[in-house]
């Protein structure tokens, strides 16, 4: 699958138009490695996405460029002042890039799910502000956030994270990215996939450490196959992520096998 998907080019048809991702972050060497590297990298070296880092100390005044002050109200930890992130955003369109949508990461946002995956990557531009210490004044979020998103319910040191989360779901759904657009369309979560969990795959040899592979699966039997793989991918989410089959158009025999596991049978 690797080699297959190294090995890919966009066709004519499929050559998307370049979309603009700026990330505004105190650490930009750390961001702009993941950009060199597969599914992001080869997204950057097909014009498919636009990679612009900024470090918003850059805008801080002081000789030494200090972003960060205490809390108003007192308590422990350091906030990021808004105005260099403000002039970090306003200074975009002054190098030639342009602003679009401005995301900032923080776990008081929204859940990222694929559905905003879907929606951003038809985005022409997003700019992303990456938070450190304990966040980024929220006067900040007045004047420019679009949108807050958080990728988790956890803690994390930073922004860029879940900025390059976000930018590598995004980067694949985008055409000419991946070698083959099924691949994108029938993973977890996607629309093509029924929004379900995906099913198990397995690859040679066919026996592993005394582990069969399901035998319907070298069966070559095409309709059997996707069968056994939609009822594996029930099984998978009732089992793991029951919540995500309420909103989920299943048939009267999938309901049943649905009662079936419930009922430990
Ligand atoms: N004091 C903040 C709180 O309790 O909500 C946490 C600040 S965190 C240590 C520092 C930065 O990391 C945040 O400003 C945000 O940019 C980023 N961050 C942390 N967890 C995140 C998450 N789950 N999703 C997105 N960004 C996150």
């Amino acid at each position: 699958m690797a080699n297959q998907e190294l090995t890919a080019s966009p066709t004519d048809s499929e050559t998307p138009t370049l979309q603009q991702l700026n990330i505004l972050t105190l650490f930009p060497e750390a961001v702009q490695a993941y950009f060199n590297i597969g599914v992001t990298g080869r997204a950057v070296e097909r014009s498919v996405i636009d990679i612009h880092c900024v470090n918003f100390r850059d805008y801080a005044q002081g000789n030494y460029k200090a972003v960060d002050d205490l809390p108003f109200g007192g308590g422990a930890g350091m906030v990021i002042q808004a105005e260099p992130v403000a002039k970090a955003i306003d200074d975009l369109p002054l190098s030639g890039r342009q602003r679009g949508t401005v995301v900032l990461l923080a776990p008081t946002g929204k859940v990222f799910t694929q559905r905003d995956a879907e929606r951003l990557s038809q985005s022409e531009a997003i700019t992303f502000v990456c938070g450190r210490y304990e966040g980024i004044d929220a006067r900040l979020n007045i004047e420019y956030v679009n949108e807050v998103f958080s990728i988790g319910d956890y803690i994390l040191s930073g922004g860029e994270l879940a900025a390059m989360v976000i930018i590598d779901a995004i980067a694949r759904l985008k055409p000419g990215v991946l070698n083959n657009s099924e691949s994108a369309t029938h993973e977890s979560h996607s629309l093509g996939g029924d929004q379900l969990l995906e099913h198990p795959h397995y690859t040679r040899p066919a026996t592993w450490r005394g582990h069969e592979v399901p035998p319907v699966l070298l069966s070559g039997h095409h309709k059997r196959i996707q069968t056994w793989r939609r009822e594996e991918s029930i099984k998978a989410t009732a089992r793991v992520r029951p919540e995500l089959l309420e909103n989920i158009d299943l048939s009267p025999a999938e309901r049943s096998l649905i009662e079936r596991l419930r009922r430990g049978e």
